[in-house]
């Protein structure tokens, strides 16, 4: 008897915990869904693998495996003024020998094999060259916003009619199906045109066209706008799948992070009911010492509970440990003399690395102050709990304006003319979160974003639908296709 096709989705994150989580989620429910269907990530690097890649990709379903390419030089490139986005790009394009001799390793090992897709972030458009040359269809897993995609989707149009810089304009920037945004709010490396960074990520996104479909991390009830500009036929433009909120639901206690880490969790088990603030800037996000130390005052004047990962200090840019998820010193360190003993009780401080989803998950934690990263802002939709928004660097701040100003589930901070947010301020903001009217108000709205996001993954919901359709069209990939190697 003949061997039955094993139908495999290749999938490729770039650089960051916020890029290769939510694609494990996708990957999780993809194989769940078609029991047939096994995932392969290959991960370009430019490092030896972190502690948090390693502890999020230790407990994959035994469908799901992992590759690290070798390591990439980029010791030409100056290691203190190079963008993030460049560093992604170019560990990208000199990946391309590791990566096409990974995939021809592959399909040569396992002649049922087919490889049904190749799966890219939304810095990684670049590699559907090499997956061109294996004839693999080819698409986008963008775990940002769907405003932050339509932005994407048409930047080559706004960079050919605005000559200036974008937080130059007068007026907001029309993004089809968003509300007007100010180009001061726009994402990072579109501030600065003349960067490297602008001019890679450009180049990226112009490819966008090329994808055979886009996966979107969200969903109609939040960004009701873009996603239903999205879903319209138009010419030239790939297929477009929200299947968001992709997030962690189901992690225990123990799990994925390790026992090191659930000591907050029973300490939060012995916290009232929504009583805690939840202190958070993702896994790239550092403060400056000045502000680390107003956010400390500020946490010990407002006299709330609170549970905060400290991270120690970057004075010189706001994502110090965007590619080592940890500390760089020991952060205690950096905190006000006495702060730990005075807090003693009331406030509970964790190093570096946190169980987020278990701690949004805790019916303890009542608010988040949180850098607006995607996958915590969606983490927080899933279990209703309304922010604090500081939105530090990336995309940040166009998700902060969507919190804040139009889904009205975030408060945000006013930054001083000293560009800190004060210790008053953040005190005044954490009590009007936790126990003003307010607050009140904010989680009220998203007790509905939740059941929104409910309804989403419930069984016919409509990103249920879209992984399903997904699934089922990767699964019977072979009987239209066989992978090619490359002449
Ligand atoms: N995360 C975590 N523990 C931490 C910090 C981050 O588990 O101490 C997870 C968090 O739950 C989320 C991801 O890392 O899934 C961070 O992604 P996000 O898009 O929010 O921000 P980024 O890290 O990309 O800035």
């Amino acid at each position: 008897a003949t061997t039955p096709p094993q139908p495999l989705v290749v999938m490729m994150p770039t650089q960051g915990m916020g890029h290769l989580i939510p694609m494990i989620e996708f990957a999780k429910r993809l194989v769940r869904h078609r029991d047939n269907l096994r995932v392969k990530f290959i991960i370009p690097t430019d490092s030896e693998p972190t502690k948090a890649q390693n502890a999020v990709l230790r407990s994959l379903p035994s469908a799901i495996s992992h590759t690290f390419l070798p390591p990439v030089s980029l010791s030409d490139y100056p290691f203190e003024t190079t963008k993030i986005e460049t560093i992604m790009a170019l560990t990208v394009l000199r990946s391309f020998p590791s990566l096409r001799s990974a995939l021809h390793d592959l399909i040569t090992s396992n002649s049922s094999l087919v490889v049904s897709a190749f799966v890219v972030d939304l810095f990684g458009t670049d590699a559907f060259d090499v997956a061109a040359e294996f004839n693999i269809p080819r698409y986008i897993f963008y775990p940002s916003t769907a405003t932050c995609l339509s932005f994407f989707l048409n930047l080559p149009k706004f960079d050919q009619s605005v000559q200036c810089e974008f937080r130059e304009l007068a007026e907001p920037i029309k993004i089809p199906g968003c509300v007007p945004i100010h180009g001061r709010d726009l994402l990072d490396p579109v501030q600065d045109r003349s960067n490297d960074a602008y001019k890679w990520v450009l180049h990226i996104v112009t490819r966008y066209r090329e994808a055979d479909g886009i996966i979107e991390n969200s969903f109609m009830e939040l960004e009701p706008g873009p996603v239903k500009e999205l879903l319209k036929d138009e010419p030239g433009r790939p297929p477009f799948y929200p299947v968001g909120p992709l997030v962690n639901l189901e992690c225990g206690r123990t799990g994925e992070q390790g026992e090191e880490n659930s000591e907050c969790l029973k300490w939060l088990d012995e916290q009232p009911a929504g009583s805690v603030l939840f202190v958070s800037f993702g896994s790239g996000g550092t403060l400056s010492s000045a502000q680390i130390d107003e956010l400390a005052h500020g946490l010990e004047m407002s006299e709330q509970r609170f549970l905060w990962v400290v991270r120690s200090p970057n004075d010189k840019v706001a994502n110090g440990s965007y590619f080592s998820a940890a500390s760089q010193a020991d952060p205690l360190a950096f905190l006000p003399k006495g702060f730990v003993e005075r807090t003693k009780g009331r406030g509970f401080v964790v190093l570096s690395w946190a169980p987020q989803p278990q701690i949004l998950a805790h019916e303890s934690t009542g608010g988040f102050l949180s850098h607006c990263g995607w996958n915590s802002t969606l983490e927080s939709v899933v279990n209703g709990v309304p922010f604090i928004a500081w939105p530090l660097f990336a995309e940040q701040k166009m998700n902060a304006v969507l919190l804040a100003e139009e889904a009205k589930v975030a408060l945000r901070p006013n930054v001083s003319e000293n560009g800190l947010v004060e210790r008053a301020e953040i005190a005044s903001v954490v009590k009007c979160l936790m126990e003003g009217e307010e607050g009140k108000k904010l989680r009220y709205r998203m007790k509905d974003l939740k059941e929104g996001a409910e309804r989403a993954l419930s069984e016919n919901g409509s990103s249920t639908n879209h992984i399903s359709y997904l699934a089922l069209k990767w699964s019977n990939y072979y009987k239209t296709k066989t992978t090619a190697l490359p002449n």
